[in-house]
């Protein structure tokens, strides 16, 4: 036990703590040399059209292949990266990596319909001044056509946006690219302020597929996702479903009118050519 020093606050000694604090700053430093030694690499999860289960297009969610601790998440290295300021790199090699897998997918898969790629952008990106003029150029080297790539930003980084924040994403919206409000209801935007994002796609988090997944589901969880739902389309925005675990959630939510899910009951994040094959079941089937 150790009291901290002048105050009447004590500090419980803590080994656990002092590892993971160890380990945060051993990550952190280590990121830099990480991202030059290409140890990032990425996974792709579907998304499924809930109407017809067609794969429409794959999230990209990035890992890191760590020499010494294996496969790490981005839960535990993307905050560290963003707060380093690593992630603008980081962030732009996903992105790139991204396009050029979708253009890939694209190429060799031209009898089905589009198949799409959605990447995710921390705050820090979005503040960047690079990020509109790096997004085109990187569209542009792989013959990629905006509307193929898809941006998620979380609710929470835009909560509050002003006018500066959201200009490089209308500029994106514009071009074609499509922008998604990623884990949608965990925030506390006002429901209004929905109008003035450029945002196209809502994508509703986790939290509520989890509320439904026992039967039946929770009455009141059903109402509010309806309700989202119905405010979602009166306002011209698609909906997607995060954390779809079991059929009866897929039809549950199916019923509700959303339009896309993703999650474990259709397929894990893999790698690319999972989606590949995913895409050409659904074209002979
Ligand atoms: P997210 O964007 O909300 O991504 C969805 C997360 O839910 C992913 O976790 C995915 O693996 C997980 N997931 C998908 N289906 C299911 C399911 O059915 N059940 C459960 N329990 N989980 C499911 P993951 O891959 O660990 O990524 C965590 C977060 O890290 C992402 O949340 C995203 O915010 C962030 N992230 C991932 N890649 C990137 C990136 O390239 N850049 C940035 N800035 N953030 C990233
Ligand atoms: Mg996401
Ligand atoms: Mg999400
Ligand atoms: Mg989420």
């Amino acid at each position: 036990r150790a009291k901290s020093a002048g105050g009447n606050r004590f500090e419980l000694a803590d080994p656990e703590a002092d590892a993971r604090a160890i380990t945060r700053h051993g990550l952190t430093t280590a990121l830099p040399a990480a991202l030059e030694r290409g140890e990032f690499f990425i996974e792709y999860q579907p998304l499924v059209h809930l109407g017809d289960g067609s794969v429409r297009g794959a999230e990209a969610l990035v890992r890191w292949l760590h020499p010494q601790h294996g496969v790490i998440g981005p839960d535990r290295f993307i905050p560290l990266a963003e707060h380093t300021g690593l992630i603008v790199p980081l962030g732009r090699w996903v992105l790139e990596e991204s396009v050029r897998q979708a253009r890939t997918w694209e190429a060799r898969h031209k009898d089905a319909g589009p198949l799409r790629v959605n990447v995710n952008l921390s705050p820090m990106q979005l503040t960047h001044p690079g990020l509109v003029s790096d997004t085109v150029e990187i569209l542009e080297r792989a013959g990629l056509e905006p509307g193929a790539l898809c941006l998620e930003v979380t609710e929470s980084a835009l909560i509050g946006a002003d006018d500066d924040l959201l200009k490089p994403l209308r500029r994106l919206a514009e071009m074609g690219v499509d922008i998604a409000l990623d884990d949608f209801g965990t925030g506390y935007s006002n429901l209004a302020n929905l109008r003035r994002l450029p945002v196209s796609i809502l994508k509703l988090d986790r939290s509520f597929t989890q509320g439904m997944q026992h039967f039946p589901a929770d009455p009141v969880d059903l109402k509010i996702v309806e309700g989202i739902v119905a405010l979602a389309h009166s306002l011209d925005l698609a909906v997607t479903v995060e954390g779809v675990e079991t059929g009866a959630q897929a039809d549950q939510l199916r019923e509700l009118g959303c339009d896309t899910a993703q999650g474990w009951y259709y397929a894990r994040p893999g790698p690319p050519d999972q989606l590949h094959e995913l895409a050409l079941a659904d074209a002979t089937s």
